[in-house]
């Protein structure tokens, strides 16, 4: 099985909400930033008033990759794409573009999130948006 990511005390929220199949992010209830990853202080403003709000799942590639040569379990997939995905409400994260054609990933391709099984956690995986690629 593909290996799954190892929350510490500030993300384990976070992680939990993914395995319900919710996607979130840090909010700061002081200066309003959105950011990931998620942690206890705004690195905006310092503040500690902190919490993770509900989001779409849609964003865009921001930058992106083609892997040719995947480590272990990931060498049978090759090529995949390793991106940043910029979520429409502003913070980015680092996922999977899931496609057909590595070479259809563009820069401001609209993708969408979905929530990839592995045993008991979920991974949070990136989709284009149908009719874009
Ligand atoms: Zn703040």
């Amino acid at each position: 099985m593909k290996p799954v990511a190892s929350p510490t005390p500030d993300t384990q929220e976070w992680f939990d909400r993914i395995d319900v199949g919710e996607l979130t992010v840090a909010h700061c209830q002081n200066c309003a930033l959105r950011f990931l990853y998620p942690r206890m202080c705004c690195p905006g403003c310092g503040s500690r008033a902190v919490g993770l709000i509900p989001v779409s799942g849609r964003g865009s590639v921001a930058s992106w990759v083609v892997n040719h040569r995947g480590p272990g379990v990931f060498a049978e997939e090759a090529p995949y794409v390793i991106a940043l995905v910029r979520l429409e409400e502003g913070p980015m994260l680092m996922s999977n573009i899931l496609v057909e054609d590595p070479n259809a990933v563009s820069a401001g391709l609209p993708v969408r999130a979905e929530f990839e099984q592995r045993g008991e956690r979920r991974v949070v995986q990136f989709v284009p948006e149908v009719g874009t690629v």
